[in-house]
């Protein structure tokens, strides 16, 4: 589509994209939202043809799936950037995200997911729907150093670096065998990650699973 969307209208936009691919709601109370026929902005994404209504329930229209499916990789990517290279955290992040991610249009989004190597989840493991540049990296295999999250289970990489500033955490990591240049093998990501090391096997939660960055 051609032209800029309000901010109103791209965050019920990125809500009915969470609802339909997330929570596989094809149509959702349009209180839910909420939305209601008499707002400007339920105005601006009908004369768009993104959302379509029946019955007092509201659903995405392909074109609207699509621009939905971007804005909730532009928030994801804003969160991420927030949170692992700004080193804001809770609140403050989401907020910051909130604002960011209307200032990602494409190209910059681009640069973004370049710069954070391409991520596959948001700081909070949800899913951040892929770009061209992400397939290209993939095709090309330039992958490069990620954070052990974006392993797949019984995928092997090498100790790149620990990155955090918390000192016992980077002990107790060190004491698992945790460093630069070790295979690392990680074994499952869910409820915790396992992986080994050498001989040995440990668990750990997603939060320390994210300081431990990997050559793939
Ligand atoms: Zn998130
Ligand atoms: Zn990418």
């Amino acid at each position: 589509m051609n032209g800029k969307l309000s901010e109103k209208a791209e965050e019920i936009l990125e809500k009915l994209w969470m609802e339909t691919e997330e929570e596989g709601n094809l149509f959702t109370d349009m209180e839910k939202i909420p939305l209601t026929p008499h707002e400007p902005v339920f105005q601006e994404l009908t004369d768009w043809a993104l959302i379509e209504v029946k019955e007092g329930q509201v659903a995405l229209r392909p074109e609207g799936k699509e621009e939905g499916r971007k804005i909730v990789r532009r928030f994801r990517l804003a969160e991420l950037l927030m949170m692992d290279v700004f080193n804001i955290r809770g609140e403050a992040a989401r907020e910051k995200a909130c604002q960011f991610e209307h200032l990602l249009n494409e190209g910059v989004d681009i640069k973004v997911c370049t710069l954070l190597n391409h991520p596959s989840t948001c700081p909070h493991g949800k899913p951040i729907p892929p770009g061209e540049c992400c397939i290209e990296a993939q095709r090309s295999g330039n992958l490069g150093i990620v954070p052990l999250t974006e392993l797949k289970p019984n995928e092997e990489g090498e100790i790149a670096y620990i990155q955090t500033e918390d000192n016992k955490k980077m002990q107790k990591l060190m004491a698992m065998g945790v460093l630069p240049g070790n295979r690392i093998l990680l074994k499952q990501t869910f409820p915790s990650y396992i992986f080994s090391v050498g001989y040995s096997e440990f668990a750990i939660d997603t939060n320390m699973a994210r300081e431990i960055f990997v050559r793939r």
